[in-house]
């Protein structure tokens, strides 16, 4: 396993983390601790759940046990900002949710410490600089180390770092966002905002939810069980579009011709990029958390990323 520098930090996470949102809600505690378990034994050090995952907090629940003596060789990536109940004072980046959300973090998951906490999604109603400032004093405290943001844009990364400097606060070594073969969105505006400052990408979907593990086909049934049959479907319409077929399946010629998979080249192409820290692909059984992590060692060469831009650029 490789480990890679998040940001311009000192902390190592695996180029290949694991993506807890299944736990808690597609994974009991058992289906959970068999991944968590799996993953350990794989080398994955970073764990990213977050508040809201499960039924909100059993993820971190879930993991918090799972670990359990093991915590303290992990890296435990959460978040807050999105919405844990109604009205204003259970979600956002104010300085008063933000000291409570970290403490109910801190209880679920059975830690007194965070290794990497996230704002979830940007709060436009709060100042940046009240977030940051916030974040800086729990870091102060001893129970937050490094600090990441989600769903920000380039200009809310440039913004944010700006403050941090200027203001002498703990800056964000973290961003994480939805990337993936066939979402390069974020290669507009805020990868290179992120390469700017010292930030890491975390890719989430990075698998598309299981599109780009090739066990769906265009034209056929899913199959039993699997994330795109048994969640709305108005995700997996968003996803099976005749343009990210053609994309799947060029990707899987691609593949076949070096004697790969589909699955090797989605995690297998984040890794093989400088500005990706960790691929934090989400599983829901220690066999995907073997195969993820095989996928995350092949390092495409410059020629092999030109191939994959032009299959997945359609
Ligand atoms: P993903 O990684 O694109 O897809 C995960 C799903 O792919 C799994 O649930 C599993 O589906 C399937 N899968 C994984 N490995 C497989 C393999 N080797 N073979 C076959 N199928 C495989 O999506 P994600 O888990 O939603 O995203 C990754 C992580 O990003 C999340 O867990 C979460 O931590 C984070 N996230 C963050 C945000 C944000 O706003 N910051 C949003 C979404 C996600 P089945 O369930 O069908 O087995």
């Amino acid at each position: 396993m490789e480990y890679r520098h998040l940001g311009r930090s000192g902390l190592e996470v695996s180029v290949v983390g694991i993506g807890c949102n299944n736990f808690g809600r597609r994974c009991d505690l058992d289906a959970t601790t068999a991944v968590v378990n799996a993953s350990l034994d794989a080398g994955v050090n970073l764990f990213d759940t977050a508040d809201v995952y499960g039924p909100a907090g059993l993820s971190e629940e879930y993991l918090g046990k799972a670990l359990g003596s093991r915590r303290q060789d992990v890296v435990i990536a959460t978040k807050f900002a999105s919405p844990m109940g109604e009205g204003p004072m259970r979600r956002g980046g104010s300085r008063r949710y933000i000291i409570q959300a970290c403490e109910d973090s801190l209880r679920r998951l059975g830690t007194d410490y965070i290794d990497l906490y996230q704002v979830h999604q940007p709060d436009g109603s709060t100042p940046i600089e009240e977030t940051l400032r916030a974040l800086d004093d729990l870091v102060r405290a001893g129970k937050v180390r490094y600090i990441g943001h989600s769903n920000f844009t380039g200009w809310m990364t440039s913004e944010a770092a700006w403050v941090a400097k200027t203001e002498h606060l703990t800056p964000f070594i973290s961003a994480q966002n939805n990337y993936s073969l066939i979402d390069r969105s974020v290669e507009a505006e805020l990868v290179p905002a992120c390469n700017k400052h010292g930030v890491s990408i975390l890719p989430y979907f990075p698998l598309a939810s299981g599109f780009l593990t090739g066990k769906y086909r265009r034209g056929e049934p899913m199959p039993e069980g699997v994330r795109l049959a048994v969640w709305p479907a108005q995700m997996a319409n968003r996803i099976m579009t005749d343009r990210n077929w053609d994309i799947l399946e060029g990707l899987e010629n691609f593949a076949q011709q070096r004697g790969h998979t589909v699955l090797d080249v989605a995690i297998g192409w984040l890794a093989s990029l400088p500005h990706v820290g960790s691929v934090i692909a989400g599983a829901t059984r220690p066999e995907q958390v073997v195969d993820n992590v095989k996928a995350g060692s092949w390092k495409l060469t410059a020629e092999e990323l030109a191939e994959v831009d032009t299959i997945a650029r359609r």
